[in-house]
């Protein structure tokens, strides 16, 4: 490849198309990256993909994506090893024209995204790991080289879509490595099993969906979130905790997987069931306060490359697909102006990002990774604990007055926590969760 590009994206992820896309479909010549085999064959997330962010970057999608169910019902549950304690959500308001949530294969999803991107007009290459940037003398970011035999590719800029390893910036010196206690390792498996049992076990109809997810003694005492979304024939299970907890504990995440799939309010759901894929992966769970530098000179850093995913709302592809296409927006915008890729432009991008959910989301709960990590035994085991004995002993009539049940509900908190103990984990929570 001899020409220039006016953008190279780097990734063919959620954030990496969403950038390409909105460039391309604005004329802008684009080159995309890919190492994987096909786009989305590196990829791994739940799935829930949230429709608006795609629909201001593709708004006609629901005619050819591929969308497994729209979301009607959320359960959370707090776990400990027998039990569940539920906070659920469902309501025939999700059965709209136009659903808000659904679940996604991204495999297929990336697939289909990468050939909307084709047809706007970027150049997609698969197969074709970026090994690092190219910088002039003023260190500006000029282009890239890749595996593939051949120089340089040039480019008035470079979009990093690379994800949350992030290797090519890091090795660029852009930003740092994420720190162990900023990522989330995640183990994901999918279950098979027809639709109509699927739909039978979850009080579904059609393509009506349904999301568990769950905290509790299941992550042992690790900071950690198990799931289990519902695909048209399959089911998508997993869990993951922070890797700095993992080194830590010497826990197994497999060890982990397989004692959710066998807990017993797990099991009844998955029975049967025929295990085909099983995928690993890193989450970006740092919050706010570890977002690195997203721009320089020639380059911007989008999606989980940028750190950009809200743990608290386990929410990450709406961050990346909106990171992107904000970043190709400013792209645009600058090209329209005529003025160099550099810097003090492209600052424009972290201005329009700044006035996004994605910012104001993740700034609202700066505080709650730190909170999270640092008192993960008492969040993950202990309270989980605390609220099945109470839920337990509210339900199991025994003879036992209500009075004094209340009394011993109340002592079990104390001696846990102590007095002082429960005020301040509430407080900070509270503090934190503003
Ligand atoms: P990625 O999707 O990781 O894409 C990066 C791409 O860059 C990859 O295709 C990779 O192959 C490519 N690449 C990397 N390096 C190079 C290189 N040097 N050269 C060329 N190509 C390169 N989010 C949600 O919104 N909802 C969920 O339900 C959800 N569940 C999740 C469950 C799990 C188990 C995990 C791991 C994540 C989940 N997420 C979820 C988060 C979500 O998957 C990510 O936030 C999202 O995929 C980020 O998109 P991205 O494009 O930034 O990165």
């Amino acid at each position: 490849i001899e020409e220039e590009f006016d953008a190279i994206v780097v990734g063919a992820g959620m954030s990496g198309n969403a950038a390409a896309y909105t460039m391309a479909s604005q004329g802008l010549a684009v080159l995309q990256l890919e190492r994987g085999e096909y786009p989305g064959s590196k990829n791994v997330q739940g799935a829930i993909m949230y429709a608006d962010m795609l629909e201001q970057i593709i708004p006609d999608f629901r005619n050819d994506a591929p969308l497994e169910r729209h979301l009607v019902e959320q359960r959370f549950w707090v776990m400990d090893d027998t039990s569940h304690t539920g906070m659920q959500y469902r309501s025939d308001d999700f059965n709209e024209a136009r659903p808000n949530r659904y679940t996604i294969i991204r495999a297929q999803f990336d697939k289909w995204f990468s050939r909307k991107v084709r047809e706007a007009g970027a150049t997609v290459l698969c197969e074709t790991t970026v090994t690092e940037l190219v910088r002039n003398a003023k260190g500006k970011v000029i282009g890239v080289r890749t595996d593939r035999a051949g120089g340089p590719i040039y480019a008035n800029v470079v979009v990093l879509a690379e994800g949350v390893n992030g290797l090519l910036g890091t090795r660029a010196g852009l930003r740092k490595m994420p720190k162990p206690e900023s990522v989330a390792l995640a183990v994901k498996e999918m279950h098979f099993l027809p639709d109509e049992v699927i739909e039978q076990r979850f009080g579904l109809q059609g393509d009506e969906g349904c999301v568990i997810e769950a905290a509790g003694t299941i992550s042992r005492s690790m900071a950690g979130l198990a799931f289990l979304y519902t695909n048209k024939e399959s089911i998508s299970l997993g869990i993951g905790c922070l890797v700095s907890d993992f080194a830590q504990t010497r826990e197994s995440p497999y060890v982990l997987l397989d004692a959710f799939k066998h807990h017993p309010s797990i099991r009844p759901l998955i029975a049967g069931s025929e295990v085909k894929e099983y995928s690993a992966h890193l989450i970006p769970e740092g919050g706010y306060k570890a977002i690195p530098q997203l721009f320089g000179d020639g380059w911007v850093a989008v999606g989980d490359a940028a750190q950009l995913n809200n743990a608290i709302h386990r929410e990450g592809s709406n961050l990346a697909m909106t990171s992107g296409r904000i970043a190709g927006e400013a792209i645009i915008e600058i090209k329209g102006r005529n003025q160099p890729m550099i810097r003090r432009n492209l600052a424009l991008y972290k201005t329009m990002l700044d006035k996004s959910f994605v910012v104001k989301d993740l700034m609202k709960y700066k505080d709650m990774p730190d909170l999270i990590h640092t008192n993960s035994r008492n969040f993950f085991m202990t309270y989980p604990q605390l609220m099945s004995q109470a839920a337990q002993n509210f339900m199991r009539v025994d003879g036992t007055p209500k009075i004094e049940k209340e009394k011993a509900t109340t002592a079990a908190f104390i001696k846990a926590r102590s007095r002082w103990g429960l005020i301040s984990d509430v407080v900070r929570l509270a503090l934190a969760w503003r």
